[in-house]
């Protein structure tokens, strides 16, 4: 079970998303949870991903500036990984 960043509900590891910093300081999303680096987890949904960018716990946990255009990189990536899922 990890915490969800963005409702900060208790949920299995599955049902969430891993989102990374990297050791060379770049954020995004780690659809297979491999990456190294620094992780946060938040649910499969563009709304708990733009809540916890909101409210800066992304930053937080990742120990990472989120800029503008990583904010939509992650919306991007988040957005191609429901279009997966549905097929
Ligand atoms: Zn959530």
């Amino acid at each position: 079970m990890r915490m969800c960043v963005g409702c900060r509900e208790m949920k299995e590891k599955k049902s969430l998303i891993r989102v990374v910093r990297s050791p060379e300081g770049q954020v995004s999303i780690d659809p297979t949870g491999k990456k190294p680096g620094r992780g946060a987890y938040v649910c499969r949904e563009g709304e708990c991903l733009s809540r916890a960018i909101r409210q800066h716990q992304l930053e937080r946990q990742l120990q990472a500036e989120i800029s503008e255009e990583i904010r939509e990189n992650l919306r991007l990536e988040m957005e191609s990984l429901q279009e997966n899922r549905h097929e």
